[in-house]
């Protein structure tokens, strides 16, 4: 179970697995059903244990790719969710399984679908719901990047919730594109979707973990807005947006998002990594903490966070019309 390939380690890929991949057919232990998601190398179905009728993600990734054995990559994707294993804001893995064509990694089941889909809807969170899912978010990025491992793939559609309804806990997926830094030299890759990427990964230049903290800017862009930022008409003008950092905080879907949340997505949104705050710091941010303040009926006084706690009452707990 040990894959020693020194491009491997080049390319930031994790070699080593503990999880045993089982031979003997999926279907024997679980009723596979619906389909839950796809991207380009991988299904994603509902499936239910039979002895235990609890119910799993399985994802089904293709072992050959463009014509190339991607095994290690694969392998890679299990190393990265076993290195993970103990926080709860990574999605877990329960078991694997190969067949001829696929290795099938049995997740941990996030009922509550994608935040994306709370980014599109017609009724935008609550920015007390939104703080609490950044904050979540940060926690698990914070893990990560702890453990010298960078996603690479942050983006509404890879934080699902465990619960849709009112909406759970967050859980990373999709560690596809996830990296260790620093193994051998520099990490320069071009990966990833054009508008969830920072501008260093458009640049060719040297990744970091600031290059997860631009997406989680752009992710609490997406939920406080409803929209993309840097979305453009084509993908060539989506790569101007971001590289530019043409960012617009003054339109009509900012109307009704509080001073905190802008200045906390003006830190992220910078295009020098270097000038971008840490997981930790971003974890620290007047924000994410703010929002306790305002569920608890605070005292009122003359201080400065008083007048805050005032100010994000008005804007945050929907005053009853008049
Ligand atoms: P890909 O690498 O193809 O993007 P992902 O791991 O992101 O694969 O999974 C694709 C989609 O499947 C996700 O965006 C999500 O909608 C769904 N999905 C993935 N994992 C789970 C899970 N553990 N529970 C529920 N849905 C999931
Ligand atoms: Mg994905």
């Amino acid at each position: 179970r040990r894959l020693d390939s020194r491009s491997g380690l080049a390319a930031g890929l994790l070699g080593e697995i503990q999880t045993p991949i089982c031979t003997e057919p999926l279907e024997h232990v679980y009723e596979v059903t619906g389909e839950l998601g796809r991207g380009k190398f991988a299904v994603v179905k509902r499936c239910v244990e039979k002895v235990s009728g609890k119910t799993f993600a399985a994802k089904f990734l293709r072992k050959r790719r463009r014509g190339r054995d991607c095994r290690a990559e694969v392998i890679h994707e299990m190393a990265v969710l076993e290195m993970a294993r103990n926080n709860a804001r990574v999605v877990n893995l329960h078991a694997a399984y190969e067949t001829d064509h696929d290795v099938v990694l049995i997740l941990e089941y996030a009922a509550g679908g994608e935040i994306f889909d709370h980014c599109v809807s017609e009724e935008l969170l609550p920015e007390a719901q939104i703080v609490r899912l950044i904050r979540q978010t940060l926690e698990g990025v914070h893990y990560l990047h702890q453990s010298n491992v960078v996603h690479l793939d942050l983006k509404p559609q890879n934080i699902l919730l465990t619960c849709l309804s009112p909406p759970g806990d967050i859980k990373i997926v999709d560690f596809g594109l996830a990296r260790r830094l620093g193994a051998v030299g520099e990490l320069r890759e071009i990966l990833g979707t054009p508008e969830y990427v920072a501008p260093e990964i458009l640049n060719y230049e040297p990744i970091t973990t600031a290059t997860d903290l631009w997406s989680v800017g752009v992710i609490a862009f997406m939920l406080v807005t409803g929209e993309s930022p840097f979305a453009g008409d084509d993908k060539q003008e989506t790569y101007l947006n971001v590289s530019q950092v043409n960012v617009d905080y003054s339109g009509e879907a900012f109307s009704r998002v509080s001073e905190l949340a802008v200045d906390f997505i003006r830190k992220l949104l910078v295009k020098a990594p270097e000038d971008r705050p840490s997981a930790a710091e971003c974890m620290s941010h007047p924000w994410l903490w703010q929002q306790q303040l305002c569920l608890s009926p605070g005292p009122s006084s003359t201080t400065t966070r008083t007048v805050r706690e005032r100010s994000c009452g008005t804007k945050w707990a929907a005053p009853p019309e008049d």
